[in-house]
């Protein structure tokens, strides 16, 4: 059996984290090194490992992250300014947890192309 990404074991609440949401599907929770003042990492229950291991099956979960992301974002005072998700996805985007996240980040200006 494949050891549990540390994203699993936050879900599984064996390893602490600052959760700002939490439902049957999805969990929500600062990110550890913050790059923005608001920077919240969304993420599901369902072990999936980034967005190239969504299945067709997994759109209305999908789609409720986004709900939540949406929701957070107003919760969190960034929607007016505006924020940007991002999710990683494999080595050259340099996703280093495999377990799918949306990262959310606010409360400053972003450039454009990123990096
Ligand atoms: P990635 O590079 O895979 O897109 O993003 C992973 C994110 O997870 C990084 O921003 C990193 O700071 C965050 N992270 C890694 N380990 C932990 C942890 O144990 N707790 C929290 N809250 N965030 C983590």
């Amino acid at each position: 059996m494949s050891e549990k990404t540390i994203f699993k074991r936050i879900i599984d609440k064996e390893i602490p984290a600052n959760i700002v949401y939490e439902d049957d599907q999805c969990l929500a929770f600062h990110d550890v090194s913050p790059q923005a003042p608001v920077h919240v990492l969304v993420i599901p229950k369902k072990e999936i490992t980034s967005v190239e291991g969504i299945a067709d099956e997994d759109s209305a979960l999908i789609g409720h992250i986004f709900i939540v992301i949406r929701n957070l974002a107003r919760k969190l005072g960034i929607a007016e300014d505006g924020y940007r998700v991002v999710s990683n996805c494999g080595v050259n985007a340099c996703q280093t947890v495999p377990h799918l996240h949306f990262h959310l980040i606010g409360g400053r200006p972003f450039g454009w192309p990123p990096g």
